[in-house]
C-alpha cells in the first residue's frame, strides 16, 4: 500500500493529464489523496494488522475520501480482495491467495460498475492481470515472477485501451472523442500491480 501510494503521488500529474484528455483531469489527485489517507489510517493501525483487515481498511477509506468514480470503484476492489483472504496470516498469502484475491477484487469492480471488457475502463488492465496471475501460478512460478507477470499484463491492458471508444463512466460522453487517449482508471491499475510486484521483489520480502 506504501509503494502504490508512492507510485500514484509521482505520476499523479500523468494520471491527471490523462484524465484531462476524456474526463475532467482529477484521477490523479483522486488517487494520491486517496491512498495517503488509505495509508495513513494503516500506519494508524500498527504492522500486525491481518493481510484482509488491511484490505478492508484501504477499501473503506477509498469509498469514502474519494470523490468521482474511481473511489468506489477502488473501494470495491480493496473490500473485494479482503473477502478472499479472510482468515489468512500474512505468512499464509502465497500465489494462488493472491490469485484468488485479484479475482475476488477485479468482480468487484465489475460489480460496482458493470462495464465490461472493452468499454475502456480500468477493468481493461485488471482483467489481464488477473488472468495473467492465475496462468502464472498454474505454471508454478515463484511468487514474484507471477506478480511481476500480472503488472506486465495490465500495463498491456493499459496500453490498448488507446483505441478503445469509451463506454461508462464520463469518458463515455466524448463518444468518437474518446478514441486516441489511454484511460486513465487502466493506468493506475497498472500503477498499482507494479507497486505490487515490485513489493515482493525487495529482499526483505
Ligand atoms: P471521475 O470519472 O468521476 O472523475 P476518476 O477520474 O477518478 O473519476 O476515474 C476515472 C476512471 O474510472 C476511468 O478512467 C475508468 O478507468 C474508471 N471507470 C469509470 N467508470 C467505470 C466503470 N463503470 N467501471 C470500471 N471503471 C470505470
Ligand atoms: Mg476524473
Amino acid at each position: 500500500m506504501r509503494a502504490g501510494a508512492e507510485a500514484l503521488m509521482q505520476e499523479r500529474d500523468r494520471l491527471n493529464r490523462l484524465d484531462a484528455d476524456i474526463g475532467d483531469g482529477d484521477h490523479g489527485a483522486n488517487m494520491a489523496r486517496g491512498f495517503a489517507a488509505a495509508v495513513e489510517r494503516l500506519n494508524g493501525a500498527g504492522d500486525a494488522l491481518a493481510p484482509a483487515d488491511a484490505m478492508r481498511s484501504v477499501g473503506i477509506t477509498l469509498l469514502s475520501k474519494v470523490g468521482g468514480a474511481a473511489g468506489p470503484l477502488y473501494g470495491s476492489f480493496f473490500i473485494g480482495a479482503a473477502g478472499a483472504l479472510r482468515d489468512r496470516s500474512a505468512d499464509a498469502v502465497d500465489a494462488a491467495a493472491w490469485a484468488d484475491a485479484l479475482d475476488a477484487a477485479v468482480a468487484g469492480v465489475q460489480r460496482r460498475g458493470k462495464a465490461q471488457a472493452g468499454d475502456k475502463t480500468m477493468l481493461d488492465a485488471l482483467f489481464p492481470a488477473r488472468d495473467a496471475l492465475r496462468a502464472a501460478v498454474g505454471d508454478s512460478v515463484t511468487l514474484a515472477d507471477a506478480l511481476a507477470a500480472s503488472a506486465e499484463a495490465a500495463d498491456a491492458g493499459a496500453e490498448a485501451t488507446v483505441p478503445l471508444l469509451a463506454r461508462k463512466g464520463r469518458a463515455s460522453y466524448l463518444g468518437e472523442r474518446s478514441i486516441g487517449h489511454q484511460d486513465p482508471g487502466a493506468t493506475s491499475s497498472a500503477l498499482l500491480l507494479h507497486a505490487l510486484a515490485q513489493t515482493w521483489k525487495r529482499p526483505s520480502q
